[in-house]
């Protein structure tokens, strides 16, 4: 049994967390490959490292002095070391840094990057593990993408069935280069790590017990999501849900292994599993609804002619006009007269008269209207495939509530419910459907 283990920027954070992640790998055998962010903030107003380290590239790169940020982030460390009783020392790695720094020979990505190395080196002097250096294994390739087969081979030869810690955020690229993924990259890490080694899970240990099944920024207290499948994960971020990156996600998935985050501060919490596909028996949730989740910033776009639908190539001129002008087709409705086309308004915007001209020069229709301000809200859940009253439930508690549903659509395999509405209502739309299917469970 292998688990991959990755620790965010809150889990490494200080000592105190450091303690935390110690006993949580301590605590399982199976825990032997351990991916570590930079440290980060330790209360609400504090830095992250990697901020203060990309701070310090862009006073390099303008010319200005970067001394004092640079002896805060050393600071961190040491207050880290000290805190944990670590006597490996820093110091000569970090001075030698300082040194090729003002000789400009670091460049934005390798300084940025340093932030999980250092973590990393101290993590596995506390755990007694290996430090394996992401740069022998992440290979990236000149277009910017991770050479999957060279890095899961080199990770292979390096890990060996040790215990490891490895720092998360970067690989190399094919001159020896340093680079780094986009910011929340440790994550993407882990996961190639877990692809790499077959792992049987890979766990992702951050501050939140899991995934939470509506934004706790309009639900107050949402409940976490036990189980979810990747189609479901994929359906809640597409309208809008902060979940994991795609990059994240799609090693592991690749391989079937499952995803756990995690709760460093509350360890004893299952948190959230995502898998391909649940199983009826783990599948213990009392609530139909996976999670709600939406956005706003829509436009919806009506074309109105008679006999519409029975004209040939309607719908092909339609999107030739919004392809010419890089627009996306959020979600597309056809009546029998009207075809209505969502679309986001900050990509319509700036060209919307030319796209309603253009549109109506192809297609000499009745009418052309649009209808700003819109938000799409997604009820998303596999339970709710192929049950009856779910959009029956979905739509009179909306109406209940005075929400107006503005426009409807489902997918044929039934995991989700997306309607959009006055983004006005959006945030009410959110809450009344939470508390009508989670919080009162399942009366239909
Ligand atoms: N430390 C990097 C960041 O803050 C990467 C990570 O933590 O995932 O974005």
């Amino acid at each position: 049994m292998l688990k991959v283990v990755k620790f965010g920027g809150s889990s490494c954070a200080d000592a105190t967390q450091f303690a935390k992640v110690k006993s949580i790998v301590q605590s399982d055998p199976a825990r032997r490959v351990v991916v570590v962010s930079a440290p980060g903030k330790r209360f609400k107003d504090d830095h992250k490292i990697t901020d203060l380290l990309y701070l310090c590239a862009a006073h390099i790169k303008y010319g200005v002095a970067c001394d004092d940020i640079f002896g805060m982030i050393r600071g961190r460390y040491s207050d880290i070391a000290r805190g944990c009783k670590l006597t490996i020392s820093l110091d000569a790695e970090f001075d030698a840094l300082w040194e090729r720094m003002k000789r400009g020979e670091v460049s934005d990505d390798e300084l940025a990057s340093r932030g999980e190395y250092f973590s990393a080196k101290l993590m596995a002097a506390y755990l007694g593990f290996d430090f394996v250096d992401a740069a022998l294994w992440i290979k990236f390739r000149f277009d910017g993408s991770v050479d999957q087969a060279a890095s899961y081979e080199a990770l292979q030869r390096a890990a060996d069935g040790r215990g490891v810690v490895i720092p998360g955020f970067y690989g190399v690229m094919p001159d020896g280069h340093v680079k780094t993924f986009s910011r929340g990259g440790s994550d993407i890490t882990g996961a190639l790590a877990a692809a790499a080694l077959d792992a049987d899970v890979y766990e992702n240990w951050t501050d939140v017990s899991g995934i939470l099944m509506a934004d706790p920024r309009i639900v107050s207290n949402p409940a976490p999501i036990r189980h979810v499948t990747y189609n479901e994960l994929r359906e809640l971020s597409y309208v809008g849900a902060q979940v994991l990156h795609e990059g994240a996600v799609y090693p592991v998935r690749e391989k079937g292994i499952p995803l756990n985050i995690r709760n460093t501060n509350d360890p004893t919490h299952p948190g959230t599993l995502i898998m391909e596909k649940v199983e009826d028996e783990a599948d213990n949730s009392d609530s139909f609804i996976t999670g709600i989740a939406g956005k706003k910033g829509f436009s919806i776009i009506t074309v109105a002619k008679t006999s519409l639908s029975s004209e040939h190539g309607v719908l092909l001129r339609i999107m030739e006009v919004l392809e010419k002008h890089e627009i996306n087709v959020e979600f597309i409705l056809s009546g029998i007269d009207t075809v209505s086309l969502t679309v986001s308004s900050e990509q319509v915007q700036k060209q919307l008269y030319e796209v309603l001209g253009e549109l109506q020069k192809e297609l000499k229709p009745n009418s052309i209207t649009v209808v700003e301000h819109i938000a799409i809200v997604a009820a998303v859940g596999r339970r709710m495939a192929y049950r009856l009253g779910t959009s029956g439930k979905l739509f009179a508690t909306l109406g209940e509530h005075g929400v107006n549903v503005r426009m409807i659509t489902q997918g044929p395999d039934e995991l989700n419910i997306i309607v959009g509405v006055e983004e006005k209502d959006f945030e009410q739309a959110i809450r009344v459907l939470y508390d009508s299917f989670v919080k009162e469970k399942n009366v239909l």
